[in-house]
């Protein structure tokens, strides 16, 4: 509870906040005060009569406060292709596109392209994002300097060498717990059919010893695993177990190919396993079937939500995904009581926070948690009358709702200015690199995609 005696130093006023949100049934309380110390949140209770004490106030009565949403599974640089590989499927995406532009990457391009992503991701409300890319140490320059918490993990393909899984090791090992702790690392092997076993088994040592997860696509589609099982006799999965992926702790990103004898396996790893599911990714390079969010909802499985890369998104857009999530899971399951509003706000939160790997430090507005908070004016017309917050929240709000942004203790989002990243400065740097980036005429590419 707020204590009237104490000087906080950050405190928010007025709000109507998520709470309870562990589990599908969380309930919005009005009036809500939020008192924040050293970038966590230290008391949290009914406002009073006056503000407590303190070096800081947001007075956010007319707002909707909830914890900062989590982006589990992106690329962040890869806002610099955002648009350029649009209505092909996913062997001319990497093979035509991604892959032979990703050749023509600079370490400062990564730079900016991140910092643009943590634009893009603050003034969306999302403040936690787990990345899966190269040239990572420019892509830790942009979360320092952009306020926002990262899990990176420094990816790599076998194709190079014993170098890959050093540097992704290296990486992880240097730059874990960096910028006041916001942010975390992973080791990031591509997927199973671009690492293998020796270099899998290798990441997850690596993982164990340093004390971090392993970042990986894995069973990224059925196509994908009927692969594996074809040319090696075991799934996607059953890799990730053999070569001792799941038991370091692991991100699966997508997991949409995870068949039913998979999931118990899975299951077995508890909170330390989670899959991130990008449905907007799936539905736009028309890839059946979703992540099979029901048989790993029964088996204890997190689920997080992801966007991957804007090149496949075209936004960092978490609530879209929020949305989007429900409605595909209502549609395939042909069962409109599945995934509730309570359910779909269970994900990216609680279950979000589980598979990014600080299942205790972010994800929920409770005391002793990260102060990581988005706060949404949900009086536009498109959201009012208000009967009930959560439908609100999954089914009529929009990233521009989001109008303040705390980002472990630090307001970086205020009445939608943006104060850590100057959005126009980026514009003008990158607009002399842009024909360059999307040169393909090289004929190169950083690796080839046949799963
Ligand atoms: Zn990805």
């Amino acid at each position: 509870m707020i204590d009237p005696g104490s000087t906080y130093d950050l405190v928010l006023t007025g709000c109507t906040a998520l709470r309870n949100n562990a589990g599908k049934d969380p309930r919005f309380e009005p009036n809500t005060t939020i008192a924040i110390t050293d970038g966590q949140i230290v008391a949290i209770g009914p406002d009073g009569d006056t503000p407590p004490a303190c070096a800081e106030l947001v007075e956010t009565a007319g707002l909707v406060a909830i914890p900062g949403l989590i982006n589990c599974h992106t690329h962040a640089a890869m806002t610099l292709f955002r648009g350029v590989a649009e209505d092909v499927p996913v062997h001319s995406w990497f093979n035509k596109y991604v892959w032979p532009m990703e050749v023509n990457l600079t370490e400062e391009d990564v730079y900016l392209g991140t910092l643009l992503a943590c634009a893009e991701m603050l003034a969306s409300g999302v403040t936690s994002f787990a990345d899966h890319y190269f040239y990572m140490d420019a892509a830790a320059r942009a979360v320092e300097e952009s306020g926002i918490r990262a899990n990176l993990g420094w990816a790599f393909f076998s194709s190079m060498g014993s170098e890959g899984v050093a540097q992704s090791a290296d990486f992880a090992q240097r730059l874990n717990g960096s910028a006041n702790g916001r942010i975390t690392t992973s080791l990031a092997p591509h997927a199973p059919y671009t690492v293998n076993d020796e270099d899998l088994e290798l990441a997850a040592e690596h993982a164990r010893r340093i004390g971090v997860r392993v970042h990986i696509h894995a069973a990224e589609n059925l196509a994908q695993t009927e692969s594996s099982v074809d040319s090696r006799g075991i799934t996607p999965i059953e890799i990730l177990r053999r070569t001792g992926i799941l038991d370091a702790g692991t991100i699966i990103a997508h997991g949409c190919g995870i068949t039913d004898p998979d999931v118990p396996v899975l299951a077995r790893y508890g909170t330390s396993v989670g899959v991130a599911h990008c449905p907007k990714v799936y539905l736009k390079h028309a890839l059946p079937p979703l992540t099979p969010i029901r048989a790993l909802d029964a088996a204890g499985v997190a689920v997080g939500l992801g966007t991957d890369g804007v090149a496949g998104n075209n936004t960092l857009d978490i609530l879209e995904s929020m949305r989007l999530t429900a409605m595909t899971q209502k549609y395939v399951e042909e069962d409109a009581t599945w995934m509730t509003t309570g359910h779909a706000i269970n994900l990216a939160t609680t279950q979000s926070a589980a598979t990014f790997g600080l299942p205790n430090d972010i994800g929920a507005l409770e005391v002793g948690r990260r102060a990581d908070i988005a706060l949404l004016d949900m009086s536009g017309a498109h959201c009012q009358p208000i009967h009930d917050v959560a439908a609100a929240l999954v089914y009529s709000a929009r990233a521009g709702d989001v109008v303040t942004v705390v980002s472990d203790g630090a307001v970086v989002l205020r009445d939608r200015k943006l104060l850590t990243v100057d959005v126009a400065a980026i514009r003008a740097e990158l607009s002399g690199r842009l024909d360059r980036l999307i040169d393909i005429s090289h004929g190169d590419q950083i690796q080839r995609y046949d799963p």
